[in-house]
């Protein structure tokens, strides 16, 4: 068994806070300890007992990101007063050692050496629990840590990270200085990691990375590693993270056209619909280059490609015209669904000492105006696809019910009425949906185990 003998029969959780790149780390980090001989328990909070480790995956976004990860450290620890708490990722890389060990972290573990995670924990168990930490400076960091998952443990389908850290600098933003310089994954250790969750028997994969645009590695492109990862013998659905617009290409969008596995749904994040606060945002595009490249994204993947976005309310100097900007250009685009994020300082980030701050009262407002229009804007991309049969791929099926994600990314229900109520879950099912609630699909299977009868009131 493996060399970290400490970490042999321990049981542990993994918590995971943030975006889709912490989310394939946590599953790389159970895969890591499981394959060490530890015991994965993947309920923490409903346990009667307490994990030996407990790993989180921290976030620090936001201020408000930050003040969620100190607050369910505390309760871990409290919850859990014997057990060792790992802290990894973007609040950890800029915690103080002081504040952490106040709080009950055991090990500090910051962005780009989660690869030493197993060699940290025991060392923990050597020293008897004294505090640890491994970091490093990720600015000009081009080192790519290795992490590996062999089949998801905590998701239906398969987040593969391909790329890490970002070389722009939009003013709100602070993950470049928490995630570091640009650095993109060996193609081919992405199709072996790609090829064993095929093998455990996982029908999507979603790429993922913090600039996932930003993919060049070794002469291959983001465009080549999309052709190279279709031709993988067995993938049935391949999925894209978040795509900053400035990253999308028509070599791109060719090489998503061509592949018969790409789920027709891009996330476009343009953040505000006026030109002069995507300027201060230092975004890189204006409203009519974004109008021309989800005008484009439509004409090489379709009309009825899902294109969703994310929206900041309230950023410094969003004047009311600037805010109707932003509605009238998602209308105007037919955009489906729309995140919004009331604007929320960060420290450390040019946006924090921008003048015209907006007030919390205008942001809330506002915030429920664009969810308005975000409900307005989903519910009329569904019902495009009423009575068009659609690939579901279920990520819950209990008590006849089965739910999931359609190719096009919109939540589907379909009821089974003749299989056992076996769970269908990680299946993928083609699926004719015949009604649209708020945005979500009632479907009938199409092979006809699944007819869907007087579901709508279990949703
Ligand atoms: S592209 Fe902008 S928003 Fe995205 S990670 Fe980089 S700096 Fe942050």
């Amino acid at each position: 068994m493996s060399s970290f003998r400490s970490i042999e029969g321990k049981t542990f959780s993994v918590i995971t806070l943030g975006c889709r790149v912490n989310h394939y780390e946590s599953e790389a980090l159970a895969s890591m300890l499981e394959n060490c001989g530890a015991v994965f328990n993947p309920n923490e909070a409903e346990s009667e007992y307490s994990p030996d480790i407990i790993a989180v995956l921290t976030c620090s976004i936001t201020s408000a990101a930050d003040n969620k990860t100190r607050k369910i450290l505390r309760r871990v620890r409290r919850e859990n007063p014997s057990s060792l708490i790992l802290a990894c990722g973007c609040w950890a890389q800029t915690v103080s050692s002081d504040e952490a060990e106040s709080i009950g972290v055991d090990i500090l573990i910051g962005n780009r050496l989660k690869g030493s995670t197993l060699e940290s924990i025991d060392r923990w168990f050597e020293s008897k629990g004294y505090f640890l930490e491994r970091r490093a400076e990720v600015s000009g960091n081009k080192l790519w840590d290795e992490l590996s998952v062999d089949r998801p443990r905590m998701h239906t389908r398969a987040f593969i990270k391909i790329q890490d850290g970002c070389n722009r600098a939009c003013s709100y933003c602070a993950v470049p200085s928490l995630r570091g310089a640009e650095v993109s994954r060996d193609p081919d250790k992405i199709c072996e990691e790609i090829q064993s969750v095929i093998a455990s028997g996982c029908a999507e994969i979603i790429l993922t990375g913090i600039h996932l645009g930003g993919y060049s590695c070794c002469g291959t492109s983001l465009a080549d590693l999309v052709r190279k990862i279709s031709s993988i013998e067995g993938l049935r659905r391949l999925r894209f993270g978040s795509l900053e617009p400035f990253a999308v290409t028509d070599e791109l969008l060719l090489a998503l056209a061509d592949s018969e596995v790409f789920c027709r749904h891009l996330h476009l994040p343009v953040q505000s619909g006026d030109d002069s606060i995507l300027l201060s945002m230092r975004r890189g595009y204006t409203s009519k280059e974004f109008a021309r490249i989800t005008g484009m994204t439509k004409s090489i993947l379709g009309d009825d490609a899902h294109i969703s976005t994310d929206l900041i309310v309230g950023f410094p100097g969003e004047s009311e015209r600037a805010f109707s900007n932003s509605l009238s250009l998602l209308s105007d685009l037919g955009l489906g669904r729309v995140h919004v994020f009331p604007y929320s300082e960060r420290r450390n980030t040019a946006a924090a000492v921008m003048d015209g701050a907006v007030g919390r009262g205008e942001i809330k407002e506002r915030t429920s105006r664009a969810i308005g229009l975000s409900a307005r804007l989903l519910s009329d991309y569904a019902k495009c696809w009423l009575n068009r049969t659609d690939s579901v791929l279920i990520e819950s099926s209990e008590d006849g019910l089965a739910s999931g994600w359609s190719e096009h990314y919109l939540k589907v229900y379909t009821a089974d009425l003749k299989s056992t109520k076996k769970d269908v879950s990680g299946n993928v099912l083609e699926v004719c949906p015949e009604r649209e609630v708020r945005g979500i699909l009632l479907g009938r299977g199409v092979d006809d185990r699944y007819v869907l009868s007087s579901s709508e009131d279990q949703i």
